[in-house]
């Protein structure tokens, strides 16, 4: 049995205390695949220059964001932690030499959705980070390396947003209508997954402007091409999450394998 992997579209921190159509479908994700052993999570908050994976039993949780109301602040996702878990992810990744992290935790990449796709935090969690010295083929070729989990009862979450650009991000209270080159470059991406045509997805900055302006910075695209590199020949794609938050925010989410 293999365990399916996702990219999850994480938008406003604000979903981990809400209740609305995405926090529903997360919610439905999470009821509907089997229950894995543990969780590998990379997330576009653990942007870093170096390559290194949460070790800790317990890890903390991180309000790495400013400008939110207390409540965020004060909110917690109190997942146990998975050293053996940690020390398996450094083996399938050699011969790069990820780093056993002591310090970080889990980041609102990580907890505002698994919050919702597992609300009794009993789930162990790792994190990966992204290490931002590297080009968009090496997160690729770690997800390949990183594939071998999902058959070890593992689910592979990537946090980000495929469309992620907060310069134009609406962030009043009425609904903006999304920006053309945003929906473009979504379904852009959505239409390479579906063709399993993945070498424009990891060389996204040849795709034009459209990419320029949805992935300004890389952050937040990355942990999708750590999910593309999971994906297995045979194995079906779906979209379980669709939308676009404040005209500039893509919320979709991208399912391998069923
Ligand atoms: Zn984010």
């Amino acid at each position: 049995m293999r365990m399916p992997a996702f990219f999850l579209g994480h938008g406003n921190p604000m979903n981990a205390l809400a209740t609305n159509a995405y926090t529903q479908a997360w919610n439905n994700i999470g009821a509907g695949i089997p229950r894995p052993k543990a969780i590998l999570a990379i997330s576009a908050h653990w942007y870093v220059p170096y390559l290194a994976v949460t070790g800790m039993k317990e890890p903390r949780t991180i309000h790495d964001f400013g400008g939110f109301p207390r409540e965020l602040f004060e909110f917690t996702y109190p997942a146990p932690g998975d050293p053996a878990l940690a020390m398996r992810i450094r083996e399938l990744l050699e011969p790069l030499d990820a780093g056993i992290d002591s310090q970080w935790g889990l980041d609102h990449g990580a907890w505002s959705v698994l919050c919702h796709l597992f609300p009794q935090a009993d789930i162990p969690i790792v994190q990966l980070s992204i290490d931002e010295t590297q080009p968009p083929q090496f997160h690729f070729q770690a997800g390949k390396s990183l594939a071998p989990l999902r058959d070890e009862n593992i689910l592979v979450i990537g946090s980000g947003n495929i469309v992620h650009n907060l310069h134009a991000y609406a962030w009043g209270r009425h609904p903006a209508e999304p920006f053309d080159w945003a929906v473009r470059f979504d379904s852009r991406v959505r239409e390479l997954l579906a063709a399993n045509d993945m070498a424009p997805l990891v060389d996204y900055e040849s795709l034009g402007r459209d990419a320029l302006l949805s992935a300004p910075t890389p952050d937040h695209y990355l942990p999708l091409l750590y999910i593309a590199g999971m994906r297995a020949g045979d194995d079906p794609v779906s979209f379980p999450v669709a939308g676009m938050d404040g005209g500039s925010i893509s919320m979709l989410s991208v399912q391998f394998g069923g």
